[in-house]
């Protein structure tokens, strides 16, 4: 499958693919019914922070077939070097990947979540005709009733929920086992998907603040968010 033409932009260590549209980087997964083998990873300060302390991660990130900018600091990382491109939040990716796997019939597994979460975002996607061939919840202990899942169910397309960094080495170890999908880490997005987290109101993403948003409602994530503000001075710095 064809790749992105466009340079990528280096983003604090990490190889950011800077795309026009959400259509773009669709193309980059699923094209005329074929799927590119590999994985996906949405790529927000958060997750720029913890790479630069963790070498493994981000050797991981750079080896991705899809790096996209979610999340509004490395969207305006990408552009202060020059380069044009659009956020793409993860949830909306998601959210399209999945409208896109239903009109080309590709077949879907989704990993991650509590259990009620993870069948109740498995019977709405197959009630907008995508076809789920295997749904796995979070919390299952034994990573091998995940495989058996795989393997029986041979999937195109694996979503696994479990935040970062977990869920992308999850992805790390099931790739070597079962390569013939397109793997990607999406974080709260069953959640979201589902209604039992709410996303911020329309106004707060317009203005970019949807941290702002998550940490009034959620205030035990005060921790993750003072990232947020060393990538912001690092940003300003022209550090990353
Ligand atoms: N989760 C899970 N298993 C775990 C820990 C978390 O399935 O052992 C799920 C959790 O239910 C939620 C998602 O992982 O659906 C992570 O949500 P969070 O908002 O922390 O992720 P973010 O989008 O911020 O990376």
């Amino acid at each position: 499958m064809q790749q992105d033409p466009r340079p990528l932009v280096d983003v604090g260590g990490l190889s950011i693919m800077p795309f026009d549209s959400m259509q773009d980087a669709l193309d980059a997964v699923i094209k005329d019914g074929q799927v590119q083998h590999g994985f996906g990873v949405s790529v927000n300060s958060e997750i720029v922070m913890l790479a630069r302390k963790d070498p493994a991660l981000r050797e991981h990130i750079n080896s991705a077939h899809l790096r996209f900018a979610d999340g509004i600091g490395v969207v305006k990382t990408v552009a202060s070097k020059g380069v044009r491109n659009t956020r793409i939040p993860g949830c909306e990716f998601w959210e399209a990947l999945m409208q896109r796997a239903a009109e080309q019939q590709v077949p879907v597994m989704l990993i991650g979540a509590k259990p009620a979460v993870n069948a109740m975002a498995a019977e709405q996607l197959r009630e907008r005709g995508v076809a789920v061939v295997a749904a796995v919840h979070g919390y299952e202990q034994d990573e091998q009733v995940i495989r058996d899942q795989l393997v029986a169910s041979r999937p195109a397309i694996v979503t696994v929920a479990l935040g970062a960094p977990r869920q992308e080495k999850m992805i790390q170890r099931l790739r070597e086992f079962y390569p013939n999908a397109f793997y990607l880490g999406v974080g709260g997005t069953y959640d979201v998907f589902t209604g039992h987290v709410k996303r911020a109101p329309k106004l707060f993403c317009k203005l970019h603040l949807e941290w702002f948003y998550r940490l009034c409602a959620q205030p035990s994530r005060i921790g993750r968010q003072v990232s947020l503000f060393h990538y912001l001075a690092l940003h300003m710095l022209r550090r990353l």
